[in-house]
């Protein structure tokens, strides 16, 4: 059965030009070195965001967490946002594999300042009570829906430079910034010293993300890969998808930007609706229900009954995330279903 699916871009089954490309890929032992696909991969993906290096990782938080570990001493402090998916969605475990506590700074949309940043830049030999700080991390696309701007990253950027910090990006979905901004990728890559980004959320690729670097970074990171147990062998079938994830879809997310303000116009014209157009810079629309009354667990039940797969309300707010899998007539077909539970 074909489903509309609004939970999230990572339902994204491969369309069949991908999955052919995977069945046709030339394929060897990577941990040999030898997957010739998974070296084209990491080859064009390392030049698509301007780094030396590139290393193809199961997946995002396994990008993250890696990354940390190969910038960070144990121990040591981590400068982040609150709200960024290191934090809220990565199971603590910075502090289980890099070993490093996270210093959160209070951000519901990502925006750190970097005045917020240097006020708590310290080094271990200032005080016998400081640990040092290691890394700032920052996300954009940002899970709120919002862009940081190119302003915002090269002002953090900035003063990691002038304390000779590292500073690590997580992109999970930077082509969807990239996007919205309309600049190229590297205009944001350029702010950071590594950059992890998921093929497998709106890229359509089954599995796997990318980490990038200089070489020096992505040989730590390649060893350090093997120590979590993410050496891979013939995965040249995966980053076969992430090849045609890179080449194809990676150009065509404005649509999916298209679908989404076109849902959140639609939405925001019902009398209970009231859409948040601040963060609607990607494929992600955020709403809330003005009266309390609704029943959202009714409404899942509702629209599944109707095809439709939706997530439930997560503190008071709805997300709906539009993707390749969601056209323009589905958009529509959405609306109409929702004016009909609501008017029942
Ligand atoms: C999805 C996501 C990740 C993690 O990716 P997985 O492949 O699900 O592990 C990391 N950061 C952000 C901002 C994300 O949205």
């Amino acid at each position: 059965m074909k489903y509309i699916d609004l939970r999230s871009d990572t339902v994204t089954e491969q369309p069949d030009f991908m999955k052919e490309a995977m069945f046709n890929a030339e394929v060897g032992d990577d941990v040999y070195g030898d997957d010739p696909t998974v070296h084209k991969l990491e080859v064009l993906a390392a030049s698509i965001v301007g780094k030396e290096a590139a290393l193809f990782v199961p997946s995002g938080a396994f990008g993250n967490q890696l990354s940390l570990f190969t910038h960070c001493k144990r121990g040591s402090e981590v400068i982040i946002a609150d709200s960024n998916h290191i934090i809220a969605h990565e199971v603590g475990a910075s502090s289980v594999i890099a070993g490093v506590q996270l210093r959160a700074i209070d951000s519901p949309n990502g925006v750190i300042k970097a005045k917020d940043i240097e006020k708590r830049i310290r080094f271990e030999d200032e005080d016998i009570h400081f640990p040092s700080t290691s890394l700032i991390c920052i996300e954009n696309a940002h899970s709120s829906g919002n862009v940081l701007t190119l302003s915002e990253m090269e002002e953090v950027y900035n003063v990691a430079r002038k304390y000779n910090l590292p500073v690590h990006l997580d992109g999970a979905r930077i082509f969807n910034a990239a996007a919205s901004l309309d600049v190229d990728i590297k205009e944001l890559t350029k702010y950071c010293d590594s950059v992890m980004f998921c093929l497998s959320k709106g890229l359509c690729a089954p599995v796997g993300s990318i980490v990038a670097g200089s070489k020096e970074f992505i040989d730590k990171a390649r060893k350090k890969r093997k120590l979590l147990g993410g050496g891979l062998r013939q995965s040249g079938y995966l980053a076969a998808a992430g090849i045609v994830a890179l080449e194809k879809m990676s150009t065509r997310l404005h649509e999916d930007h298209d679908n989404a303000k076109l849902l959140a116009e639609e939405l925001n014209k019902i009398p209970d609706i009231k859409v948040d157009f601040e963060n609607l810079k990607i494929n992600m629309v955020f709403f809330k229900f003005t009266s309390t009354n609704i029943d959202t667990k009714a409404l899942v039940k509702y629209f599944l009954e109707n095809n439709i797969k939706i997530n439930d309300m997560e503190n008071g707010v709805m997300r709906f995330v539009t993707h390749y899998w969601v056209k323009k007539e589905d958009v529509l077909t959405v609306v109409n279903k929702l004016k009909e539970f609501l008017n029942a």
